[in-house]
């Protein structure tokens, strides 16, 4: 292994390649902390021909690679499997290096990035160029572009402007063997045989390693409004949701939705936070309007539709942010949950999705079921309910440990899964499978699907060395 590690360390440099345990430490282990592995070594290639002859050299020495961005996934899938599940070893291979932006066409509204950008950069990029790049998500101060393409990530904008896969015109990827692949084409149109980039995008780093990407770009929005609206129940909020769609029609750039338990563990957690609303309403949305004309009055339109909405008892309540600094504090409150509830204590989360209009049968019947079956359970639901997709999770009865409530979490996903599957849903709607649900999805796709997806996986890594116990 001593070999193989000099002649990694000959490709990207001596400082670029970590083995000492402190240095791997950070590169080893998940977000959320719930998986920890092992490596030969860390590798910090600065270029696509770096990762190409990488790669190359790790197929031929029979050795794993574990592509990694941010490590910010929440699924397991960045995390190195260790010499159990994987004895001819591993190598991390760290995007963080191809931070560069190579280009930005404004007549063709794109920018073609490095992998290792991280998501905040680009955003900043298409800003300056007086464009928006649309993808947006908590993590994105940390995320990389090379883990939203290989999560298909999709945050708070999709019902807008789509999730990653919609985002993205053309790839450049190192193949399992080190060839490169460049498919970086800045094409709206080209119907040339298969759509080869998709196979990567949502891949989670099992047929390839990302190295470029070319990103739409989309006019700026000149004017925003934002608003906090308390509802009854769940019902009512896929109501709004239509009637303002009715109203405002593309103008709605974001609608989530907060439950009340999740709104309390921000509130608790995050320092300065305060509920926007008197009286504690069981159920609020966050509500964003955008829009490219500068003169049109987004404020009225909002206010006129919430008053009528409010008089007709729809809503309860309603706050219309009256400043940048207040919208961007009623986003603080949803974009925290996360973190509130990680501060909390240990969880079990779910990433699920279903049609938007079946979203509150499933709220309302999984809540019964679970509550009947772990009473005291704390219910945090919250997430992109324009898009039928909630971050379902379920935080431990005050009086239970922590182990005994982890213990449940097979029996937990059962319930939460299978009410999805029957509802016509997904049980990853934007994390991925990872680790995590690698062994679950079996249940819930058919053999047919998985025979196709075993195919691809053997026509594009017959060695089975692109993060293997991922996805598969
Ligand atoms: C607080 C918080 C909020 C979040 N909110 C959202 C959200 O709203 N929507 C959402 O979709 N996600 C969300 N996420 C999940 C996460 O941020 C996304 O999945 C993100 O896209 C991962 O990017 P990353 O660079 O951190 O990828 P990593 O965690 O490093 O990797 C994720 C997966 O992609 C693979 N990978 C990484 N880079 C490459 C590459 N260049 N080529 C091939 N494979 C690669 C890895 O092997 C792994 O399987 C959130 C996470 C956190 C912590």
């Amino acid at each position: 292994m001593g070999d193989f590690k000099e002649r990694l360390a000959a490709i990207v440099g001596r400082s670029q390649l970590l083995s000492a345990a402190a240095d791997m430490a950070p590169f080893l282990g998940d977000w959320r902390g719930r998986y920890r592995g092992e490596a030969l070594c860390v590798v910090r290639p600065g270029s696509t021909d770096e990762v190409a002859r990488v790669v190359a050299c790790c197929a031929g020495a029979g050795v794993a690679v574990v592509p990694q961005g941010g490590n910010t996934g929440l699924v397991g899938g960045a995390t190195p499997l260790g010499p159990a599940a994987c004895p001819r070893g591993e190598v991390v291979l760290s995007l963080a290096r191809l931070s560069r932006i190579r280009a930005l066409d404004q007549d063709n509204n794109t920018i073609t990035v490095e992998a290792g950008c991280i998501l905040q950069q680009v955003q900043e990029a298409a800003a300056a160029a007086g464009r928006l790049f649309p993808l947006s998500l908590a993590a994105e101060g940390s995320a990389t572009i090379g883990g939203n393409l290989s999560t298909n990530a999709g945050g708070v904008q999709v019902l807008r402007y789509g999730n990653m896969r919609e985002l993205t015109l053309g790839l450049e990827v190192v193949l399992a063997d080190g060839r490169i692949w460049n498919g970086l084409r800045a094409l709206r149109k080209d119907n040339t045989g298969y759509d080869l980039k998709h196979l990567f995008i949502g891949a989670e780093g099992t047929l390839g390693v990302i190295t470029c990407a070319v990103l739409k770009l989309f006019p700026r929005p000149r004017v925003s409004a934002t608003a906090w609206v308390a509802l009854r129940d769940p019902a009512a909020a896929v109501a709004l949701l239509g009637r303002l769609t009715d109203h405002c029609g593309e103008r709605v750039s974001a609608f989530e939705i907060i439950g009340r338990k999740a709104l309390d563990l921000a509130l608790k957690h995050i320092p300065g936070s305060r509920d926007p609303l008197a009286g504690a309403h069981a159920w609020q949305v966050l509500v964003e309007l955008t829009d490219t004309l500068a003169g049109f009055d987004l404020d009225a339109a909002l206010e006129t539709l919430l008053a009528a909405e409010i008089e007709a008892g729809r809503v309860e309540d309603a706050v219309i942010a009256q400043s940048e600094a207040q919208a961007a504090a009623l986003w603080q409150l949803r974009e925290n949950i996360s973190e509130a509830q990680k501060i909390e204590g240990v969880s079990i989360k779910h990433d699920i999705s279903v049609p938007v209009s079946r979203i509150s049968e499933f709220i309302a019947r999984a809540d019964e079921a679970l509550e009947r079956r772990f009473p005291g359970v704390r219910i945090v639901c919250f997430g992109h309910i324009g898009d039928g997709n909630l971050h379902y999770n379920l935080s431990k009865p005050e009086a239970q440990d922590n182990a005994g409530f982890i213990e449940q979490t097979g029996a937990v996903n059962l319930i939460v899964h299978d009410l999805a599957d029957e509802l016509s849903g997904s049980i990853s709607a934007e994390h991925g499978l990872g680790q995590l649900k690698r062994a679950e999805i079996l249940r819930y796709k058919s053999a047919v699907e998985m025979d196709l997806m075993r195919a691809i996986k053997l026509a594009l890594d017959p060695a089975g060395l692109m993060n293997p116990g991922k996805v598969l």
